[in-house]
């Protein structure tokens, strides 16, 4: 029996755990909305900090800031992956409307746990994991099995942007990488032959109504998202219902309220396996900003307040175009000051939207904005977000 619980409406604090540009993205939609947010995090120029209403510059684990966080807030949500679950937990104890829950975001933060989540309701979903097995001691890679490779081994924990991966071809390189990664627990993935990439951006509302966003096909460079672009071109309409529908069966047996990324992995058979999920709004779903009648910020907003969740259709083909830092700095020397690009030609693409997170500091591979690029159909879209990123000097 699902519980009623009364909307939490404008007016009230809502509160964010973490203060990057998903947290200041979340800010900028809650306050359009008539919320107030106090955003939690230690950096004092958080991007979301910078414009909330309230910015708890502590830990998260700091009992006196939680204490804090839950007096002024009604509801509480993460933007930032790896919150800890005593965080969470230390939260709901005090009261505070927690969305997600720890649970579901613990299984999102360990990519065992995700593994053995994804393999358990493979066959309810039609969707799995990529070949796959635990590394946590020296007699699991002993009794690999080879066929795992090559492959990627990936620490199970706090891996971002393909950090926290090494490829490796054989056994010895395998051995290598584990002892490079300190025999940390990780799991190595068999390396797959790639068609292309997409991602599911699915919601849950605490009543259990669940909406699905259209399918984004994602390119990445040096393991970091370049483009996305929607509707996914590369995608048949039984694959998009295929991906569609795991996405709203997994975000129920995750028992998740809030919003979450799923990334997914097609082959050049036709073959689909779920690599991740992100239990947050997700880089490759900023299209929803100016593509779709609902954000995926104010979808955030909707889910944690307990309102009812917002209509996800597409209003026009996108494609997304992010910002690394990289762009600030043209020559490469060691003493280049950064340069601000060149904003006045990308926006002589007239369906060009620049969004930029407010970080004082750009630095190689950091995430400083993404423009999204409207066109009438994706491959359109992709073209201008191309040229786009042709007349900013970063390789389309
Ligand atoms: P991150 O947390 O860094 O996003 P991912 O597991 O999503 O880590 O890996 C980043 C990228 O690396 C993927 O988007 C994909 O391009 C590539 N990749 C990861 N795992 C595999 C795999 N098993 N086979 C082929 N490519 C992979
Ligand atoms: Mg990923």
């Amino acid at each position: 029996m699902l519980e009623y619980l009364t909307p939490i409406l404008p007016g009230a604090y809502l509160g964010m755990l973490g203060g990057g540009q998903l947290g200041r993205m979340f800010t900028q939609a809650a306050q359009a909305m008539g919320y107030k947010v106090c955003i939690l995090d230690p950096d004092p120029l958080s991007p979301a900090g910078a414009i909330a209403e309230k910015h708890l510059e502590a830990n998260f684990t700091d009992s006196a800031a939680l204490k804090e966080m839950a007096a002024i807030c009604q509801a509480v949500s993460t933007e930032f992956e790896n919150v800890p679950a005593q965080t969470l937990d230390e939260l709901e104890a005090l009261g505070v409307y927690v969305a997600p829950r720890s649970d579901s975001v613990s299984i999102a933060q360990n990519r065992i746990a995700e593994k053995i989540f994804l393999s358990k309701w493979k066959s309810a979903v039609h969707i799995g994991p990529v070949p796959y097995c635990v590394i946590e001691n020296q007699a699991a890679i002993d009794a690999l099995d080879e066929t795992l490779l090559p492959g990627i081994l990936k620490i199970a924990r706090l891996g971002y942007d393909g950090k926290g991966q090494i490829t490796v071809d054989s056994l010895a390189e395998l051995k290598q990488a584990w002892h490079n990664f300190a025999q940390v627990p990780c799991v190595l993935e068999k390396r797959m032959d790639l068609a292309f990439e997409v991602s599911a951006l699915v919601v849950r509302g605490y009543d259990d109504a669940v909406v699905v966003y259209p399918i984004a096909q994602n390119i990445h460079r040096n393991g970091i998202l370049h483009t996305s672009t929607v509707p996914a071109p590369s995608l048949n309409s039984d694959q998009e219902n295929r991906v569609l529908q795991a996405a709203k069966t997994l975000i129920r047996h995750l028992n998740y309220v809030g919003i979450l990324c799923i990334e997914f992995f097609v082959l050049k058979s036709g073959e689909i396996f779920a690599n991740e999920i992100a239990p947050r709004p997700h880089n490759s779903g900023h299209y929803t900003m100016d593509a779709s009648v609902t954000s995926q910020f104010q979808q955030q907003v909707r889910a944690m307040a307990r309102l009812p969740l917002g209509d996800t259709r597409l209003l026009t083909p996108v494609s997304m175009l992010n910002l690394l830092g990289d762009l600030w700095f043209k020559t490469g020397t060691i003493d280049e000051l950064p340069q601000e690009p060149d904003w006045a030609s990308a926006l002589s693409h007239d369906s060009a939207k620049l969004h930029l997170y407010g970080k004082s500091v750009p630095l190689s591979g950091r995430k400083m904005g993404h423009i999204n690029c409207l066109g009438a159909s994706p491959v359109e879209a992709r073209q201008i977000a191309a040229a786009v990123a042709g007349d900013l000097g970063i390789e389309p």
